[in-house]
């Protein structure tokens, strides 16, 4: 399993972390050692002294395809779901500064926590989903897909052209505006609409 996670894919976060705007989806991944499920803590790791929470949907590839085109690509998922993009925005800055790889400031363990599915059968229009975050039941970030710069069947599309997706795949697909710093003790609560489908804690 795999997770591909899309970067600058909403105009007012790509303006707060003052990024230029792309002409195609900026893509990294995530080992499957990323992910925390079931709402398991996330342990606030020593190397980075500001972790960045970043709410995302996450869509759930249910089977194997690649050159997917894009009017064919909503058959490659059945499920939509919530998950955190972590990243260490420090490491991230220094790796930036350098002309390298953020890698490490993206994909290390626990960076990829993953809440429940909805069918996409229960979301009436793919283009106008509700979603947002929550830190100690203060709303932090709120996106909708029809603010996304690349929706869904453009993402499967532009990702199988490089990478095969397996069943079982996941793609984050990018974060809105209002990304800030957790904090030990934080609690997270993720929403699709008003359907809670991620709650865990930063330890
Ligand atoms: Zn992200």
């Amino acid at each position: 399993m795999k997770i591909i996670c899309i970067g600058r894919n909403y105009a007012a976060h790509i303006e707060e972390l003052k990024n230029e705007t792309p002409g195609n989806p900026v893509v990294f991944l995530k080992p499957d050692t990323a992910v925390l499920k079931n709402g398991a803590a996330f342990y606030y790791p020593d190397f980075s002294k500001n972790i960045h929470h970043e709410v995302e949907l996450v869509l759930k590839i249910s089977k194997e395809g690649k050159y997917i085109q894009k009017e064919f690509a909503h058959r490659y998922f059945e499920q939509i779901g919530l998950g955190i993009d972590f990243t260490a925005r420090d490491l991230q800055d220094q790796c930036k500064a350098k002309g390298l790889p953020w890698e490490i400031a993206k994909a290390f363990n626990g960076s990829a926590p993953l809440g429940e599915f909805l069918p996409v059968s229960e979301l009436k229009e793919l283009n106008n989903i509700d979603f947002h975050l929550r830190i100690n039941g203060e709303e932090r970030q709120r996106g909708n897909t029809r603010l996304m710069l690349f929706d869904f069947s453009t993402l499967i599309e532009y990702v199988s052209e490089f990478f095969t997706l397996k069943k079982g795949d996941l793609i984050y697909t990018g974060t809105p505006a209002g990304v800030g710093p957790v904090h030990i003790g934080d609690h997270l609560e993720g929403f699709i609409g008003t359907q809670k489908l991620l709650d865990f804690e930063v330890k």
